[in-house]
C-alpha cells in the first residue's frame, strides 16, 4: 500500500511517491523532503561501514605487530646482542646475570652425581629484538661451555 497525501495547494488525496499533484501540478514537497532524507541515509550508511572497515584493518594482529617498537617488547632482564657478544666461555651463571641484567630461565639440568663440575644446565633469556628473539647458555660446573642466540638485535 502506497501511503497518500494531500495536495496543499488544490486539496486533492495522491500517492506520496509522486513529485508532483496530478490536479494542479504543484510539488509534493514531502516527496523532497523523503529524496533528502535518503541521501542523507545514504551518506551515513557509508560512512558507517568506511569507519567499520577502518577499525577491522586498525585490529589487524600483524598490523599491530609492525607498529610495536622494538624497545616495547624489550625489557629489564632481557638480552641484547650487545650482550650477548659480551658473555665468554668459562664465565660463571652471576658474571652472566650481571651482563644482562637479570635472571635466566632453567630450561635443562643434568646432573650425573658425579660432583657440581659435571652438571650441566641450560639457560635462556627472552631477547631484545624480534618476538621470540633469545639467548640460551649452556653452563657446566657452574662455567659458560656454549652460547647460542636467535634473532637478537
Ligand atoms: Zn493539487
Amino acid at each position: 500500500m502506497v501511503k497518500m497525501i494531500k495536495c496543499k495547494n488544490c486539496g486533492k488525496v495522491y500517492p506520496i511517491n509522486l513529485s508532483n499533484c496530478p490536479e494542479c501540478f504543484a510539488k509534493n514537497k514531502q516527496l523532497s523532503i523523503n529524496v533528502v532524507v535518503g541521501i542523507f541515509l545514504a551518506i551515513f550508511v557509508f560512512v558507517f561501514i568506511m569507519v567499520m572497515v577502518n577499525i577491522t584493518f586498525n585490529n589487524n594482529p600483524n598490523e599491530y605487530i609492525k607498529d610495536t617498537p622494538a624497545d616495547i617488547i624489550s625489557s629489564e632482564g632481557s638480552i641484547s646482542l650487545q650482550e650477548f657478544y659480551k658473555i665468554e666461555i668459562g664465565m660463571t651463571y652471576e658474571e652472566v646475570c650481571n651482563i644482562v641484567g637479570g635472571e635466566g630461565t632453567l630450561n635443562t639440568s643434568v646432573d650425573l652425581e658425579m660432583g657440581d663440575e659435571y652438571k650441566t644446565e641450560m639457560y635462556s633469556w627472552t631477547g631484545d629484538g624480534t618476538i621470540g628473539a633469545n639467548a640460551s647458555i649452556t653452563f657446566q660446573g657452574g662455567k659458560v661451555i656454549s652460547k647460542a642466540q636467535f634473532g637478537l638485535k
